[in-house]
């Protein structure tokens, strides 16, 4: 029997948990609705209830070893949750006390870019990679970068941002209070506010009278694959934002690849290629045809558990 730990991803609508052997395999694996906890120490309270059930009742399962969560604004310092816009606990949520009282053992926390990078190196795209940069497109953009072996967290457990470099001075306002940022332009929401603004300065689309919140980034993607022109240019433009700004971060880090991840890389060469040939294009000479943009090799549903169990992982290994 070998050593489990317990990887928890800690959405703003599901919390996602299961434990993980140390070659990526899932043993156990449940989901809870994250808004049905009022306290936060509630839903780690009923993790530990049903891992420890799961344990009593099945020889093949053990209590984990170290615990690793991912979660929006996670701090790899303090242990905490930092604000979070998106979940509904206020203010400073001490994730590792709450854990700590229930398993006493090793808990990590970090946000889930950070996480997802963790887990591609450990059992995805960058393995025996040192440095790489994964980019996460979902509702947002988030990334993560490992530098000389290492994730870097920065002096304040904040670094690695892509998704607020300003790429357009007075461009569309973001969620962060400021204006241009890249994930107004190469997230799954920027993919529909991009399809918007293009239908709005004329460009011919089979999505016309459709609203922002009636959008999703699969429709832009099914009407792209049928040639429509709007949703085919709102591609282009994220991948030419994204590209571009992947040219700049391979300046100050050169990495050996950059992996795109969530469900905007879905999308496969719809997004790919633009983001490719604009990366290529804005390059500095001395890394063209050198880095390689690959796509994530875990599992969709799986990816962020996994990158906290990695995290878990990296605490006890
Ligand atoms: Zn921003």
């Amino acid at each position: 029997m070998s050593n489990l730990v317990l990887g928890i991803d800690i959405g703003g609508t599901n919390t996602g948990f299961a434990l993980v052997d140390e070659y990526g395999k899932i043993h156990f694996k449940e989901n809870l609705a994250t808004l049905n906890y009022v306290e936060f120490i509630d839903l780690a309270k009923h993790i530990f209830s049903i891992i420890a059930n799961a344990v009593s009742t099945n020889s093949e399962l053990l209590m984990p070893i170290s615990i690793g969560v991912g979660a929006p604004n996670g701090n790899y310092f303090r242990g905490t949750i930092d604000f979070a816009p998106n979940l509904r606990w206020e203010g400073i949520v001490d994730v590792k006390y709450a854990f700590d009282k229930f398993f006493h053992v090793p808990t990590c926390v970090t946000n889930d870019a950070n996480a997802a990078a963790m887990g591609e190196h450990r059992f995805g795209s960058a393995k025996g990679m040192n440095d790489f940069v994964i980019v996460t497109l979902g509702t947002g953009l988030g990334s993560g970068f490992f530098v000389n072996g290492k994730l870097m967290y920065g002096h304040h457990s904040y670094g690695g941002e892509m998704g607020h470099i300003i790429v357009e001075s007075e461009g569309r306002p973001c969620g962060c209070g400021r204006k241009g940022c890249l994930e107004t332009y190469s997230s799954v929401t920027g993919l529909k506010r991009n399809l918007l603004e293009l239908i709005s300065s004329g460009s011919e689309s089979e999505l016309i009278d459709f609203k922002l919140e009636d959008l999703s980034g699969k429709m832009i993607e099914e009407a792209a694959g049928r040639g429509d022109k709007a949703s085919l240019e709102a591609f282009e433009m994220a991948g030419k934002y994204l590209g571009k700004a992947m040219a700049n971060v391979a300046a100050i880090t050169d990495p050996e690849a950059f992996i795109l991840f969530g469900g905007l890389a879905q999308a496969k060469e719809l997004i790919f290629k633009p983001t490719t040939y604009h990366f290529q294009q804005n390059l500095l000479e001395i890394f063209k045809n050198k880095i390689k943009v690959l796509p994530s090799a875990l599992s969709g549903n799986n990816a962020a558990i996994l990158g906290a169990a990695a995290l878990a992982w990296d605490s006890v290994l």
